[in-house]
């Protein structure tokens, strides 16, 4: 009991000393995370560990090989609405004792890392194109995919599938369905960020942008809702896929 304790604190502050360190995520977001992974590994096991590890150092990782801003500093809201529901599966593993819980927390993660590794892979890619306009676009974009970007979720969810067959369960039908969930999950993401998500046009780059400011001026809407920015589309994505899973298992 104590060991486990003793060991789930010191694997989280290390989790969160080099989160902090490589500028992955800020100071509150790297304490929440803290709290999350540390209750994640207690109540759901090491391999939960792994895979939330996996979550942030892979995008670090393909960030630097693409030399593109990948996620960039990650905050509070954005550690949040990645990583509450995961949490929350595992809260239901451990007081339910249902093992489908814990599918259903690494398809969580999986759409998680799904999503990052979508638009850092994608990033370099030549030919996006928009769920919205229908036309090819040279960005990425929210609401913009590519192939390179679909084949980069599919990898990551493939990461997260392999963890949990390897580590907790030699489930070859939850090793498809987090494989699958996850990549759909990414995909939905686009789908949400093309048709609601908040957009804006700078007035002076002519850019669109996210942001209500850009090159200090206010900027116009042109799509979507305004309470729906790209946290928002991230949390809506995995709450989709949580719940397809809870439906399949
Ligand atoms: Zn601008």
């Amino acid at each position: 009991m104590i060991m486990k304790i003793f060991i789930c604190l010191l694997a989280t502050l290390l989790l969160m000393y080099y989160a902090y360190s490589k500028k992955a995520i800020n100071l509150l977001g790297t304490l929440i995370a803290g709290v999350i992974t540390y209750g994640a590994t207690y109540y759901g096991g090491y391999p939960l560990y792994l895979m939330i590890f996996l979550v942030f150092f892979v995008d670090l990782i393909f960030s630097k090989i693409t030399k593109t801003s990948g996620e960039g500093t990650r905050n509070e809201i954005q550690m949040l609405c990645n990583l509450l529901l995961p949490y929350i599966a595992v809260l239901l593993y451990y007081y339910s004792y249902k093992d489908m819980y814990l599918v259903v927390a690494a398809i969580s993660l999986a759409e998680c890392l799904a999503d990052s590794l979508a638009s850092t892979i994608g990033e370099p890619a030549k030919h996006h194109f928009n769920l919205r306009t229908f036309k090819k676009d040279q960005t990425n974009i929210s609401g913009n995919i590519s192939l390179l970007g679909i084949l980069g979720s599919l990898f990551g969810s493939l990461i997260i599938a392999i963890v949990y067959y390897a580590f907790i369960n030699h489930n070859c039908y939850a090793f498809f369905l987090i494989g699958f969930l996850g990549t759909l999950g990414a995909f939905i993401d686009s789908v949400l960020g093309a048709y609601l998500q908040v957009a804006y046009v700078c007035p002076k780059c002519k850019k669109e942008v996210e942001e209500k400011i850009h090159c200090k001026r206010k900027t116009k809407k042109v799509k979507g809702l305004t309470i729906i920015d790209n946290n928002m589309v991230n949390f809506l994505s995995q709450l989709i896929v949580f719940i397809l899973g809870i439906l399949f298992l």
